[in-house]
């Protein structure tokens, strides 16, 4: 069999896997958020923020993509919700068959909100609907602007991009209208954050903007 084929049947199953995933978790009007970024530009960290937030009004559970360690997942266990831990032993991304055992783990009655932490990579995890609503990507100041063009499948396929580390953009080069401009000639729909987890700055509107989210998936279901 050609390369090119495997990759398409790969995909394929992938595919008829997300379904699956999707029809479970719409029935129960979760939504789910697809957390992406390269290692290192705060992913957990955003996260730790979002669930303080918004735990005492959604009920969210966590699934936490990691090669081989539970430090993230450790870290959100620490905040007070279930959380799932998938161990890839290597691989670089998340596939709906993971997120299918992943939720097999989770008890998902009256769960509201799902967030998947992926692996840490901007390439591959972009190809692999695992079932959610969105996708999330995040980049920090400090990785440069010039990622969206290197990476565009990221940026192409995120309902919202979250600029992180915005607090230590003047210690570096990154240039922001650049960033936003490149992103924008990707996806003219992307609504755009800017974050700062240890400044603590821009966390409220991000969670506002996934408490409406998550409200309208409930009402869509009534
Ligand atoms: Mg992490
Ligand atoms: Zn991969």
């Amino acid at each position: 069999m050609s390369e090119i084929k495997v990759v398409t049947n790969i995909l394929k199953a992938n595919d008829e896997l997300n379904a699956v995933n999707r029809k479970r978790l719409d029935e129960k009007a979760i939504y789910v958020i697809n957390l992406m970024s390269s290692p290192g530009s705060g992913k957990t960290s955003i996260l730790e923020k979002m669930i303080s937030r918004l735990k005492d009004d959604i009920k969210i559970a966590v699934i936490e993509g990691d090669l081989y360690t539970t430090i993230d997942a450790q870290r959100i266990e620490a905040q007070g919700v279930p959380v799932v831990q998938i161990n890839t032993g290597g691989a670089c991304h998340l596939d709906a068959y993971m997120i299918k055992d992943a939720i097999d783990g989770i008890d998902l009655d009256g769960i509201e909100l799902l967030i998947v932490e992926n692996v840490g990579n901007l390439v591959c995890p972009a190809e692999f609907e695992i079932g959610e609503d969105i996708k999330i990507t995040v980049l920090s100041t400090t990785e440069g602007n010039d990622k969206p063009l290197k990476y565009p499948l990221a940026f192409e396929k995120s309902k919202a991009v979250i600029l992180n580390k915005i607090d230590l953009i003047e210690h570096t080069n990154f240039d922001k209208q650049k960033f936003y401009d490149d992103v924008r000639s990707i996806n003219d729909k992307a609504v755009f954050f800017e974050t700062s987890c240890t400044k603590d700055l821009g966390l409220d509107g991000l969670c506002e903007w996934i408490e409406n989210k998550v409200k309208e998936k409930q009402s869509s279901k009534i």
